[in-house]
């Protein structure tokens, strides 16, 4: 995001970076200015580029990273600079990172400071706290002594804090108890705390890289040879891993991380979803005896500053992460994995846009080392960049021990309908029946959580819409709510349609994973039926456990959306039932098609991936469209020459360039002139087609207008420049905001 007010102006580079000890040091701090600023070394202080610095700003002070680069203060006289107040002995920020900071504030024009802030870590990694002064509860404590009067409800949440005896430093028992820190120096007077050094981290068990492997087959082991002379060679290169859901990609990528860490090298592995990561850990903990750490969003404070700490000391050795472990302090970083590597969830679409893939290739250039992206359908992007040289490709043409792909059934629902207020197909009915009767298990795929995806007066015909939105609010039916999938806005189901004010009279309108369930509840009163999607499991452990339930076969049929279907392997499951094939198909997604393809294929790919032949049932209205033809008959080539044919015809990425610029303020009329500004500012340049505005699919979000541009360019043009220039052009006031996306994934 990029506020209107701010100059997109990126901070000019210096051919030679401020060395350090000099009497101005620039200081990059984590808000979104154009550049660093300009601060004074005070006497006997020697910070150099990277280091973590605390600065005063205006009234207060804040914590920011010496940058090699300066250029808004530059004419600022030296006497009016302000002095570093703390130089922390903390973890540097090393070259590499401070170059990919750089790199992605340029790139998607987002301010540098903006950028350093996902790159900093958690707030409180910066001082050890190992070996430090903390607090613990006073050991002869009379508790629960409700009668104490020393004990106020604040200290005895204080004392709550503490699981068992063990000492915590003062800061943390303060923010968790919500209290001052003085409540706790307080307590310490009183007796009620003993101050003890707190324990040292845990060491981390680290993998060994020594365990044996399976016996590859030849192109398994073929693959592996390259990647392994890649990191053993230190040298930057960018593989596409590309093979078949079941060919190996997963154990030749291990053996890569094995010759990392035989060298003493760390390794990042990005997976899209941290759904995927349960079976994903344990695989690992398998292969090498000990547990990867993991990174993303769900980790407690204490957990995630340890996890921090022990990447930048080179103590944990390998990370699997979301999109954010891209900015890990690695000290020595020997391979990067990025698997599933066509997954849209990569691409960041708030804040700061960029694509973690794309980013994480260039983190892999700036630390000179190799990157392997793993698909069994790799993006046009990725595979358009082997075909042109940039990265080289290697195949897995096989399943592991000769496994056959499941057959894939296209069901034409305008001949093999439903009943009426129904969604499954009699013949995949027929087919249900014959898997689950034969004990084997079963999957139906409907990528749409809750439990009616529109509600409708039948009365008047009046639809529920969200009071924020351009969108349907979804009915819920297990929480009795309707939602807003796009703000969250949550409302209880009306008994009067506030229209007509007819009552009862609201009725659902198609298929979510809900009312699916309720239709094979119906159907197989005796099958043990599960749902899974983002809203009905919460968090890693709810989905593992799931997972777990069915991998033990405690589940019959499976029903959920895309978070189950990736990486999961279900022996048992032979049967997949795709309710809505077509879904992904509507709309101006440029990747629409290719979308819908890998998400298919990737559903599908979860049949019969043991001994047991697996088949798909796929309901589709158009069964002559090119995803469904060539998923029906495995050619996933072929489709993918007719959608890059049709990109190339039409310049769109990855064979020209695109940028979406949306503005959003609280009122049309705003949007509506900002819009009209850009537009009258938008340039004419050969190989550079301006299209909109236009009102963006999603015309109000979270009670914000928004308009839309698409930037398309030649793959020569630097559109990066002519965007700059564009939005240089243009004031706006304070209420618009003018977000700039480039290389576009989300269309609304
Ligand atoms: P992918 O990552 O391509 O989907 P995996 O690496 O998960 O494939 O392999 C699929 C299954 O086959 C896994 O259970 C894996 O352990 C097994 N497998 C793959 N290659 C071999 C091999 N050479 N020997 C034994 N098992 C293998
Ligand atoms: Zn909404």
């Amino acid at each position: 995001m990029v506020g209107s007010s701010t100059s997109f102006a990126v901070p000019k580079a210096q051919q030679n970076p401020n060395p350090s000890g000099g009497p101005r040091v620039a200081v990059l701090l984590p808000l979104p200015l154009a550049g660093a600023y300009d601060y004074r070394t005070p006497e006997g202080l020697t910070p150099a580029p990277g280091d973590f610095v605390t600065v005063p700003l205006g009234q207060r002070m804040m914590t920011g990273v010496v940058w090699d680069r300066s250029c808004s203060s530059e004419d600022l006289a030296e006497e009016r600079l302000k002095p570093i107040a703390i130089v922390h002995d903390a973890i540097a920020m090393r070259e590499p990172v401070r170059r990919l900071v750089d790199w992605i504030a340029a790139y998607t024009l987002s301010p540098p400071g903006a950028v350093l802030r996902m790159a900093m870590g958690p707030s409180d990694a910066l001082d050890p706290e190992e070996g430090r002064a903390g607090f613990a509860a006073a050991p002869d404590l009379p508790l629960p002594d409700v009668k104490d009067r020393r004990l106020t409800a604040t200290r005895r949440r204080v004392l709550d804090v503490f699981g068992g005896t063990e000492a915590l430093p003062a800061a943390l028992l303060a923010q968790e108890a919500g209290c001052t820190a003085g409540v706790i120096r307080a307590m310490a007077d009183a007796g009620l705390l003993v101050e003890r050094r707190l324990p040292a981290r845990p060491p981390r068990p680290v993998p060994d890289w020594r365990l044996p492997f399976p016996r590859f087959s030849d192109d398994q082991a073929d693959a592996a040879a390259v990647i392994v002379e890649a990191v053993r060679a230190r040298r930057y290169e960018t593989i596409l891993l590309d093979g078949v859901t079941g060919s190996g990609k997963t154990e030749v990528y291990f053996k890569a991380i094995a010759a990392a860490l035989e060298a003493g090298r760390q390794v990042l592995v990005l997976l899209p979803e941290i759904a995927l990561g349960a079976q994903w850990h344990r695989r690992f903990e398998q292969q090498f005896g000990a547990p990867a750490a993991a990174w993303h969003s769900d980790l407690r404070p204490a957990e995630r500053r340890g996890v921090w700490r022990d990447v930048g000391e080179g103590r944990a050795m390998v990370v699997v992460g979301a999109r954010s472990a891209l900015f890990l302090p690695f000290t020595d970083l020997g391979l990067i994995v990025v698997d599933e590597e066509h997954d849209a969830s990569f691409k960041q679409e708030e804040g700061v846009i960029y694509h973690a893939r794309d980013m994480a290739v260039v983190r892999a250039s700036l630390e000179a080392v190799p990157i392997v992206l793993a698909s069994a359908t790799p993006s046009l992007e990725s595979l358009v960049n082997a075909e042109r040289g940039r990265y080289r490709r290697l195949v897995l043409p096989a399943r592991h021990g000769g496994a056959e792909l499941p057959k894939v059934t296209l069901v034409d629902l305008r001949d093999d309908k439903p009943e009426r207020q129904r969604f499954v197909a009699p013949s995949l009915v027929e087919a249900l029946k014959q898997t689950l009767g034969a004990g084997e298990q079963a999957m139906l795929f409907l990528n749409r959580r809750g439990y009616a995806p529109l509600t409708l007066c039948r009365t008047c015909g009046h639809r529920m819409q969200c009071p924020n939105c351009t969108a349907w609010l979804v009915e819920h039916r297990f929480m009795g709510r309707l939602i807003c999938h796009h703000c969250g806005h949550a409302a209880r189901m009306p008994d009067i349609c506030p229209a007509c004010e007819d009552k009862h009279s609201f009725a659902p309108c198609g298929p979510g994973v809900e009312r699916l369930a309720e239709e094979m509840t119906e159907r197989f009163p005796d099958a043990r039926i599960a749902v899974m999607a983002s809203d009905t499991l919460i968090g890693p452990q709810a989905v593992a456990d799931l997972v777990a339930r069915v991998q033990e076969h405690e589940i019959d049929l499976l029903i959920g959306t895309q978070i189950m279907a990736k990486g999961h392997h279900f022996p048992m499951l032979t049967l997949v039932g795709v309710i809505d094939g077509d879904l992904g198909l509507g709309g101006g997604d440029l990747r629409a098609g290719e979308r819908t393809f890998q998400m298919l294929h990737q559903v599908a790919g979860r049949a019969g991936r043991a001994e047991r032949p697996g088949r798909v049932l796929l309901q589709t209205f158009d069964p002559g469209h090119p995803v469904m033809t060539a998923l029906a008959a495995h050619d996933r080539d072929r489709f993918l020459a007719l959608e890059a044919d049709e990109r190339r015809s039409r310049r769109m990425p990855p064979f020209g360039r695109l940028a979406a610029l949306i503005i959003s303020a609280p009122d049309a009329d705003q949007a509506d002139q900002t819009a009209a500004a850009l537009a009258r500012a938008a340039p004419h340049l050969k190989g550079v087609d301006v299209l909109g505005p236009a009102p963006a699919p999603l015309a109000v979000l979270r009670g914000r207008h928004r308009r839309r541009f698409l930037v398309k360019t030649d793959r020569q043009v630097n559109i990066q420049a002519v965007l700059r220039q564009w939005l240089a052009g243009v004031r706006t006031s304070t209420a618009v905001r003018i977000q700039v996306d480039v290389d576009p994934y989300s269309f609304l």
